[in-house]
């Protein structure tokens, strides 16, 4: 409880908080992280979210990808450290999110400012001319194309060989850059780039409070307040003094 009180006085004293997120907050919604136990590397080949490999089997990807993966992500709803995380930017505590998940998580609990490093798997987008569809509207039992312009569609997530979204990393280098106290929940910190965020914040000034049941490849490095909790209950608790 001491140290849910020293995160909510560093946040209540700040003037500019951003949220940095990982899979660790997603749990508790059901959604598998994509490493340790129960990781979704343990049940799906690691190719299926290569790039070159879905270009080249197209129709096994899609397969793979609704067998279980989709449903899922689909029908998996906020936990109370999405809902703390909505209602503390409603009052104007934490300005941005940045995500690591593509659950669409964030949004569902009414975030509004949130940049996604990763995409959305409950989007779909054109190869060819990057319009976005929601996966809900298609039966993806047959590859789904693009009602403008036929072409096939693709997840709206990053597969391994692709590009970050340029907007969503130029705004979450902006606001780690900006913020005077990031809060890291449930991130292992081994993805790369999106790791390098909360060590540009930490550079800049900001004070690190990291909430995470076990250490990160951030506790020892950069974290000023390290909550060993897990992120619904923490954020709860945190939510309740401001
Ligand atoms: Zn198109």
């Amino acid at each position: 409880m001491e140290l849910t009180k020293s995160a909510a006085r560093a946040l209540k004293e700040s003037k500019y908080a951003v949220a940095f997120t990982g899979a660790g907050i997603s749990v508790e919604s059901a959604i598998a992280p994509f490493r340790g136990e129960n990781g979704i590397w343990n049940k799906y080949e690691e190719k299926l979210f290569e790039i070159n490999y879905f270009y080249s089997h197209t129709k096994e990807a899609w397969e793979m990808l609704c067998d279980g993966f989709y449903e899922a992500t689909i029908k998996a709803i906020p936990n109370a450290a999405h809902n703390a995380l909505a209602k503390l930017e409603q009052k104007g505590i934490i300005k941005s999110v940045i995500t690591q998940n593509i659950d669409n998580l964030h949004t569902k609990a009414g975030s509004k400012n949130v940049y996604e490093l990763h995409g959305n798997a409950t989007k779909l987008t054109c190869i060819r001319d990057g319009n976005k569809y929601l996966v809900r509207d298609f039966d993806l039992k047959i590859v789904p194309s693009c009602k403008k312009c036929g072409a096939m569609l693709k997840p709206n997530f990053v597969f391994f060989g692709e590009m970050l979204p340029e907007k969503d990393m130029r705004m979450s280098i902006d606001a780690s850059r900006n913020c005077d106290v990031m809060l890291v929940i449930g991130s292992t910190g081994v993805v790369y780039p999106a790791a390098s965020l909360p060590f540009e914040a930490k550079r800049n000034g900001a004070t690190i409070i990291e909430i995470n049941p076990k250490s990160s490849a951030f506790t020892n490095e950069i974290v000023d307040i390290f909550i060993p909790m897990e992120s619904a209950k923490a954020m709860m608790q945190i939510s309740e003094l401001l």
